[in-house]
């Protein structure tokens, strides 16, 4: 099958991509997370990405960047829901677009409200009649991190909102 992912940062890349290729999937990658503050950070996780696309030699698309303007102030599940709304419908209309299917590594973090990512997505697949890839990497959580280690790749704290940065030890 041919998958559009979109990459929430590069280490959250590194197991999925590999398990796809594993299993015989042809990939591009796709960067749009307008949610990632401040704007340093956001560039620190796009470069290190532009270093893991380029390791694994896969295309990578950066879509034009959104406004951020998240419906309440304090993390919630509607907050994410709306983070994870504003960066997959569009990943999901370029999908469309490639005659692709779309996923996104945020099925990989442990941190991430996993099933509402899911739900999500599965919206956005009906609504625009686009197919959505799922699988649960979690269980290769711990394996992901340890070759991020390895490459030394740049690891993040936070999540990506002023939210989970002031949380710090939040979902990230
Ligand atoms: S915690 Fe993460 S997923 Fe939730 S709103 Fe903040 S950046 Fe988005």
């Amino acid at each position: 099958m041919d998958i559009l992912i979109h990459a929430c940062c590069a280490i959250c890349l590194l197991e999925p991509a590999r398990l796809l290729r594993a299993e015989g999937h042809t990939l591009q990658v796709a960067w749009l997370n307008p949610n990632i503050q401040p704007h340093e950070e956001h560039d620190r996780r796009l470069n290190a990405l532009l270093t893991v696309t380029e390791l694994l030699e896969l295309p990578l698309t950066r879509l034009p960047e959104l406004t951020y303007e998240p419906p309440t102030e304090t993390l919630s599940v509607d907050r994410c829901a709306y983070c994870y709304r504003l960066r997959l419908l569009p990943i999901a209309r370029l999908a469309k677009q490639l005659g692709m299917a779309f996923t996104t590594t945020l099925l990989y973090s442990k941190y991430q409200r996993h099933d509402v990512v899911r739900r999500v997505a599965e919206e956005i697949a009906a609504n625009l009649d686009v197919p959505f890839f799922y699988q649960n990497w979690r269980p290769r959580f711990n394996q992901g991190q340890s070759r991020a280690r390895q490459l030394q790749i740049y690891r993040q704290r936070y999540c990506g909102c002023e939210a989970s940065l002031k949380l710090r030890n939040g979902r990230h």
